[in-house]
């Protein structure tokens, strides 16, 4: 389904625009658009049955003018070096962009977990970590989930780190509760991306209350942020996984769909909607389409094809730049994901401030300061968008950029 599009060229050109918005100084320009460090990484994996496999591991770290490396783990057969660089780059713009002490990483490796047994993936991710110690560092560089990696590996992880270093909670985000993770975390992404819809209604004079909203993907954003929407009185008519997508004109009923997922990790057999394709669902008349399962579904050949006002990207980079280009022509507001899915890594920043605290927040709390960091957020865009008289996308990057490139010049070289 999806082209590829994170990927470094993709990335680089939305720098490049943003930077000419901002008029930013050639040679500013040429160091932030370069990772500061680049580890690749050899990991070997004895399997359950005795043979030896071998996989390929990143770790990329961007930028931390603005403070220690952050960014993802992600497990996936198609990760190479290009897209951990372009991810890596992502980060440094969203963590710039909320407003967190942070700058940017990404890390992966090369292998398709489903095809791993349990002790296999602990075997691997313990010897993942190991291998790139030397670069990480609760004041240096902060890991945290991913796509395909979840609050167990991260508490391998910190357990592996912890045999090295000594007990140190803050080393990753998105751990387990019960070993310092954030009340909070695990439906940050999707509380996240609910608020920015619902300023976007705001901003554009859109009634969220009955506004229709279809979403690709509903694992951890893309159900969490129907919920909250559904919460809000919006109408989810369409939701689809990985097995396909269902559609009623009158909305789906969330609370039981939810239970349905739950209880089966997939929409699929859930009694209410029609059938419909990964490829149909972006084509339902809405308001707002929420793509919220992997980059590069929206580009140019579909792009014609959509129905909906407004598309907010829960996903990372799920437009490619040429349809964005057509979008914007056409008139339908993209809110961008630096902007859309920030929730996941500020609520990881609060995690770690919680573990620099030895204290633990309520989560009526870190949900009040999530808000606050995104309404700031969304705000700053739009009138940034306002005074360029440009895209959300272009706003928000210049926005970020502007920050990163202060704190550069600030340190001096
Ligand atoms: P997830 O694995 O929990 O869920 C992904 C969903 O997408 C699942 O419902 C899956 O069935 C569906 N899916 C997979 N392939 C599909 C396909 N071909 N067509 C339609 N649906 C498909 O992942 P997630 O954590 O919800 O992440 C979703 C997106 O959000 C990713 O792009 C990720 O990078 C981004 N993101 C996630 C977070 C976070 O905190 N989880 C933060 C920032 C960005």
């Amino acid at each position: 389904m999806a082209n590829k599009v994170n990927n470094k060229k993709a990335s680089d050109d939305q720098f490049n625009r943003a930077a000419d918005l901002i008029g930013l100084d050639e040679k500013i320009r040429l160091s932030l658009n370069v990772p500061d460090r680049e580890l690749m990484v050899e990991v070997p994996l004895r399997k359950d049955d005795g043979s030896l496999e071998s996989y390929k591991g990143y770790r990329v770290q961007h930028n931390n003018s603005r403070g220690p490396f952050k960014g993802g783990i992600r497990y996936h057969h198609e990760v190479d070096l290009d897209e951990v660089r372009s991810l890596a780059a992502l980060m440094t713009w969203k963590t710039a962009l909320v407003d967190i002490p942070y700058g940017g990483g990404k890390g992966g490796i090369s292998v398709d977990p489903s095809k791993l047994s349990n002790l296999e993936l602990e075997r691997l991710s313990r010897r993942f970590f190991r291998a790139i110690n030397p670069i990480i560092g609760v004041n240096r560089d902060i890991p945290a989930p991913d796509v395909n990696t979840n609050p167990q590996i991260m508490a391998w992880f910190m357990d592996e780190y912890g045999m090295i270093n000594g007990h140190t909670p803050g080393i990753v985000t998105g751990k387990p509760i019960e070993l310092g993770g954030s009340l909070g975390r695990n439906e940050a992404t999707g509380r996240g991306t609910a608020i920015i819809a619902r300023e976007t209604a705001k901003l554009l004079n859109m009634n969220l209350d009955g506004a229709k909203i279809v979403i690709q993907g509903f694992g951890n954003v893309g159900s969490f942020a129907g919920n909250f929407l559904n919460e809000m009185g919006s109408k989810i008519i369409a939701v689809s996984d990985v097995n396909g997508g269902l559609f009623d004109p009158e909305g789906l009923d969330i609370p039981s769909l939810l239970k349905h997922n739950a209880e089966n990790r997939t929409i699929k057999g859930f009694s209410q909607g029609k059938a419909v394709s990964n490829d149909e669902i972006l084509n339902i008349d809405c308001d707002f389409l929420i793509p919220a399962a992997l980059g590069g579904v929206i580009h140019k050949m579909n792009v014609d094809k959509l129905n909906c006002k407004v598309i907010i990207e829960a996903a990372n980079g799920p437009v490619t730049p040429p349809a964005d280009d057509i979008l914007f022509k056409k008139g339908i507001h993209v809110i961008p994901d630096i902007l859309t899915n920030a929730g996941g890594v500020t609520v990881s920043y609060f995690e770690w401030v919680q573990n620099l605290q030895q204290f633990q927040w309520s989560e009526e709390e870190v949900n009040t300061k999530l808000e606050d960091k995104m309404v700031a957020a969304f705000n700053e865009v739009s009138t940034m968008m306002k005074s360029k008289n440009t895209s959300m996308r272009m706003a928000a990057f210049a926005v970020a950029i502007d920050r990163v490139a202060k704190s550069f010049q600030l340190r001096g070289v």
